[in-house]
């Protein structure tokens, strides 16, 4: 039997995960297919039926329904429930359990840029969104021990603080204040949407203060180099555009759905064509 798998958004036409998928599916020879399925809010709980009904294996889950799903699944894995998101279903016989990729799909692809032992860096977080919480709560339950914040809105990354489960120190800085302090860090991972395409002169702060050896990571991956990386980069930091992170979270996800270890080169390089790079 053809297993079938999807990604439910709203928007969701230019979703890169079915070129992804597909790839990854055909390398590892299994028989089926992945689609992109627009839900509109107000049909999520009838799409969630369907899933069931239908039976499909393996879900993503993307913009505006990471949180709101969580109630309509059967089992939340801690860690999504901590962060409050889930990016991925498995429909392990019937039963629909929902859980997070994308901070550990992030964390697989940092590793590979970071010399050293993660948990002693000092890590700058700009931005508080779905993305910074993943990212955030995942760092922390691996235990690095210093991750400071900054965000536009400032409640939102006090509540992102007070409400991680995991121990971690972490002090708030307006955004500002982080680019006066930006050479303290070793990691800088920016995280808002700021700079991706079309407005991709754009950028959340000056990158000119660069620690020696520092890694600047920018989750975007739309362009593939935004203007904060490229003044990162300019003045000597090692860079990491958000590629990483979308092929690692998938294929976490392409994990838990197959069981299966997928190739995450050929996923990068199918990625990467559809992208223009
Ligand atoms: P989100 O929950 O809507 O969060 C958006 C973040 O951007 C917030 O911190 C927000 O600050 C900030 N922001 C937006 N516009 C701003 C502006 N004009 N000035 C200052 N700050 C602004 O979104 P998300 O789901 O976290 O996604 C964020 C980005 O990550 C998007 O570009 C998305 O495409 C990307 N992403 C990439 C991957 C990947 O696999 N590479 C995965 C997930 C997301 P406020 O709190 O002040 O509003």
């Amino acid at each position: 039997m053809n297993d079938l798998y999807g990604v439910i958004g709203d928007p969701i036409a230019h979703s890169m995960s079915p070129v992804m998928h597909n790839a990854a599916l055909e390398d590892a020879g299994l028989k089926g297919a992945y689609s992109r399925f627009q839900v509109s809010p107000a049909k999520l709980p009838d799409a969630v039926k369907g899933i069931r009904a239908l039976g499909l294996k393996g879900i993503n889950v993307t913009v505006p329904h990471k949180t709101s799903i969580m109630a309509l699944l059967d089992e939340i894995d801690p860690l999504a429930a901590s962060i409050g998101a889930v990016n991925t279903i498995v429909n392990q016989q019937g039963k629909l359990i929902g859980y997070n990729t994308d901070g550990q799909g992030f964390v697989v692809g940092l590793k590979k840029v970071i010399a050293g032992d993660l948990a002693s860096k000092e890590v700058l977080i700009i931005g508080a969104g779905g993305a910074a919480k993943a990212i955030y709560y995942t760092l922390a339950s691996l235990g690095v021990r210093r991750i400071d914040l900054t965000n536009r809105t400032e409640n939102k990354a006090f509540e992102m603080m007070e409400s991680c489960p995991f121990e971690i120190a972490s002090h708030y800085c307006n955004l500002l204040e982080a680019e006066e302090n930006l050479s303290r860090y070793d990691v800088v991972i920016q995280t808002t949407s700021i700079g991706m395409f079309p407005d991709i002169g754009a950028s959340p702060l000056k990158a000119s203060r660069v620690k020696t050896g520092a890694v600047f990571s920018d989750i975007i991956y739309n362009p593939l180099q935004t203007s904060f990386l490229k003044e990162a980069q300019h003045n000597g930091a090692v860079i990491q555009n958000g590629l990483e992170m979308f092929v690692y979270q998938g294929a976490l996800a392409f994990e838990r759905w197959t069981g299966i270890t997928p190739n995450t080169e050929l996923m990068k390089k199918v990625v990467l064509k559809q992208l223009g790079g």
